[in-house]
């Protein structure tokens, strides 16, 4: 897998607004906001996209989870926030390392477009 713009971020060669780090994953706020409160949430393992994740990124998934609800009690969304995480193309993924947004701060409409 080539390395990505997030690979650059955790690597911290390049700046970010990061508001979290661990041994597993760092979060920083999206540069392109799409919500008063937008974050990422990111495993420093690179898994291109959620669908190639394999039995082995289980435990890496459930921590990354339990990281977002820490980060929105921090962030003051813990009322209601919403997760997303785009697989592929066609459902909008653009930087091909496993990323999980965290939007909060706003009413959410669904069906999201
Ligand atoms: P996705 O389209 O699901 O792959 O989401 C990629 C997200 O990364 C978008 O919301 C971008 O605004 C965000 N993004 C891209 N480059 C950066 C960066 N350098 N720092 C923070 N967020 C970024």
């Amino acid at each position: 897998m080539s390395e990505t713009i997030f690979a650059k971020i955790i690597n911290k060669e390049i700046p970010s607004d990061i508001i979290y780090e661990d041994e597993q994953c760092v979060a920083f706020r999206d540069v392109n906001p799409q919500a008063p409160v937008h974050f990422l949430v990111v495993p420093r393992q690179a898994i291109d996209k959620l669908q190639n994740m394999t039995a082995e990124d289980e435990a890496l998934i459930g921590h990354l989870h339990r990281v977002i609800t820490e980060l929105a009690d921090q962030e003051g969304i813990a009322d209601g926030y919403r997760v997303v995480v785009n697989s592929g193309v066609s459902a909008g993924q653009s930087v091909f390392h496993l990323h999980f947004h965290v939007l909060g701060g706003r009413s959410m409409r669904w069906p999201p477009g």
